[in-house]
Formats: structure tokens, sequence, C-alpha cells
């Protein structure tokens, strides 16, 4: 699969899962490759797979000017957010470590935003890819739902998967 790739779901969407998680990982695994990294070295590859199907890839991208440097967590949901997908099934992340990399607390934040519970696949240079839900990684977060009632009019009454 390459760019515009798309997962159908069936009615055994559980069924599916582990095989999606793979397909998720490879995905992120070829993002890696194009990362911009020239000063950590650190290359990070994403692919989050929205609700409709769609998987959206991200990749690292440093600057000279440090600060302004992005994970590939966050460009691949900047990607998806900016081709209408906001709700999420699944991200994949790896990078060259021995073991899981896991999202930093930044990521954490901005994938919540979307879909608190969403499964996080993490994976190293090899191994076993390690999944958990991305509640269990940032427990107890910050949501939309703290500033629903000041945001209603902006982002419409749609309802946020924080229940708060
Ligand atoms: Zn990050």
């Amino acid at each position: 699969m390459g760019k515009g790739a798309v997962v159908k779901f069936n009615s055994r969407k559980k069924a599916i899962t582990w095989m999606t998680d793979r397909l998720l990982l490879d995905e992120a695994r070829k993002a890696a490759k194009k990362a911009y990294a020239p000063y950590s070295r650190f290359k990070v590859g994403a692919a989050v797979l929205a609700a409709d199907g769609r998987i959206f890839f991200g990749c690292n991208v440093e600057n000279a000017s440090y600060g302004l440097s992005m994970c590939a967590e966050r460009n691949a949901v900047a990607k998806a957010v900016s081709e209408g997908a906001r709700d999420f099934e699944a991200i994949a992340v790896c990078a060259d470590t021995t073991g899981p990399v896991t999202p930093c607390g930044a990521c954490r934040q901005v994938l919540s935003e979307f879909s608190p519970s969403m499964r996080v696949i993490m994976a190293g240079r090899s191994g076993k890819a390690r999944t958990a839900a991305l509640d269990r990684l940032l427990p107890e977060s910050f949501g939309p739902g703290y500033l629903r009632k000041r945001a209603k009019k902006r982002i419409g009454p749609k309802k946020h998967a924080g229940k708060r």
C-alpha cells in the first residue's frame, strides 16, 4: 500500500484488527524512511488509521531552529485533519530503537483531542510491537470537554469522545 491507502472495515472488525495493526506498522516503517532528522538522526514514522478506513502518514521533520521540529505522529494527524478525518481507530509509530518507541507527551495530547481511546501500536526496528489504548498512555487527560461550553459555537455540536 502506498499513498491513498484505504482499509476496508467489515462486520468482523475485531478479527481484522491484528492484520490492520501489522499493515499500519509496515506503513509507519515506510514513512520513517522519509524522516528529515539531520540533527538527532532519530527517524520516526507514523501511520494513523481514520474511522473511514483512510491511512495518513507522517515522519518527523526537524529544523535548524530545533524548537520548530515536529514529530511524526503530529504530522500524520495534521495531514488527516486537513483531509477531513477527525476520528481515528489507531496509530502505529516506529523508530530505529531496540524496543518499542512510545509517543511523546505532546503527541499523546494531540491524539487525545480526537480519539482518546484509540489504539497505539508501538515498535522498534525489530521484535515484538506493543499495543496500548491511548487513554492508558495518557490517563486523566485534558480534553475538549473542559472547554465545551465556550467551544460549542466554534467547533459545533458534534460530540467529542471526551466526556467531561
Ligand atoms: Zn511527539
